[in-house]
């Protein structure tokens, strides 16, 4: 037998997008209901990005939501660069006039917007595995298994691989996709971790460090899809070219206890809304990992479709509503455009092509030499508000 239950607005995925997108909706009064395929264990551990920006940390202060949200997480200062072993660091915050990002990992992000919606009495349900219907009707539908939501709106925070996106007919989409034709091989591994982010660029290929609490670090090693296979990869040599493109002989292997491997793609979805179906984050957009902000825009995504929907609900106002898909796309190509020049700054410095190593070098060196570049790259990593 189906049970059917009503809200204002379904939100379809429990990831940043959408436990934001519910605990400001919760704060302003308005009925929502979270679906989550997943089990709540693995929402809660699932390891993913590491630093809110400034923009993101705004908007949990504006609801009220900084000690429950954001409580010792540490702020960030530096960022450190080496090109070819020399190190240069980069005082982001300062050069953005005090708008520093904080250090948080998106596991713990999430496990703490779920307790505070769970706090105020919020309805999440984990293994609902959802499909949506009736998006351009009044009454859409989220149903999974043998349940049924009406809503009054549906947000699709379900992710690149969700089921909201792909109930979107082809001929109401546009979609881009991009593929940088750049390879990621990721260790997390029991290094001790380094003091400052760290993003080495070298002949060798691009390396990063990571912290990932106390006692281990997530390390990243450019790698040439099509052409090398890092899964392949004795760990000797992967610890050879970390020393090497890190530019940190003593350098300490810990136990490896993840890997990965990522192909850097970018992706967008357009428009963000369809009927009463409104896209959020990854549902929409993906983004390469260089200027961290595939959870900023996520965040951004839910803050600004929340006003739009206590617009709509509270004042009966739909502008903000129809605005929605325009205001999130500008802001999202901006930093599409932002994470390929970052992308391409740190990756082209290898040998293959001297060329695009002397661009990237140029690049770099315009950010230790012209203030207004320096100042412009810091306030792109600490985030923009409504462009
Ligand atoms: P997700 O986090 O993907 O959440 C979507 C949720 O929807 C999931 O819980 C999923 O289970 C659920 N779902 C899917 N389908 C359904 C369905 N049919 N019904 C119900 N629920 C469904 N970003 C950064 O800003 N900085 C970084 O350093 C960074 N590093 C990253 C490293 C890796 C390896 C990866 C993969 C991503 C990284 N990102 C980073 C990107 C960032 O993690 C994502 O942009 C972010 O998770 C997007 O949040 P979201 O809520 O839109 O989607």
């Amino acid at each position: 037998m189906v049970t059917t239950s009503e809200t204002r607005v379904a939100i379809v995925g429990a990831g940043p997008a959408g436990l934001t997108l519910a605990n400001l909706l919760q704060r302003n009064g308005i009925g929502c209901v979270v679906v989550e395929a997943r089990s709540r264990s693995r929402v809660e551990q699932r390891q993913r990005a590491g630093v809110l920006d400034h923009y993101g940390s705004q908007i949990f202060a504006a609801a009220g939501l900084t000690d429950q949200v954001l409580a010792d997480a540490p702020a960030e200062r530096f960022l450190e660069f080496r090109f070819d072993g020399e190190p240069r660091f980069f005082e982001g915050p300062a050069l953005a006039g005090g708008r520093a990002g904080r250090i948080v990992p998106q596991q713990l992000l999430v496990r703490r917007l779920l307790a505070a919606f769970e706090a105020g009495g919020g309805d999440i349900r984990f293994e609902a595995d959802a499909t949506v219907h009736d998006l351009t009707t009044d009454r859409p539908r989220v149903t999974y298994g043998e349940h049924e939501i009406t809503a009054a709106y549906v947000a699709g925070c379900d992710g690149f691989h969700g089921a909201s996106r792909a109930a979107v007919p082809a001929d109401d989409l546009t979609t881009y996709t991009f593929d940088h034709g750049i390879g990621w091989y990721t260790l997390l591994a029991s290094s001790p971790p380094p003091w400052h982010a760290l993003m080495a660029m070298s002949r060798h290929g691009f390396a990063a460090q990571f912290a990932r609490g106390p006692g281990a670090s997530r390390f990243y090693l450019q790698y040439r899809p099509g052409a090398e296979d890092p899964r392949e990869w004795p760990d000797a040599y992967a610890w050879e070219q970390l020393r090497l493109r890190l530019g940190d002989p003593e350098l300490v292997a810990g136990e490896i206890t993840d890997r990965e491997v990522v192909e850097m793609r970018s992706f967008v979805a357009e428009p963000m809304s369809h009927g009463r179906l409104h896209l959020a984050g990854d549902a929409a957009h993906i983004i390469t990992p260089m200027g961290a902000k595939g959870m900023n825009l996520a965040l951004a995504d839910a803050d600004v479709l929340a006003r739009a929907l206590i617009a709509a609900e509270r004042d009966g106002d739909e502008a903000p509503l129809r605005a929605y898909s325009d205001v999130c796309l500008r802001r999202t190509w901006d930093y599409q455009e932002f994470s390929r020049w970052f992308t391409e700054m740190v990756h082209d410095v290898s040998d293959d092509d001297p060329f695009r190593r002397k661009l990237a070098k140029a690049r770099f060196e315009r950010l230790w030499t012209n203030p207004k570049a320096a100042e412009w790259f810091a306030d792109m990593m600490a985030g923009t508000a409504l462009i």
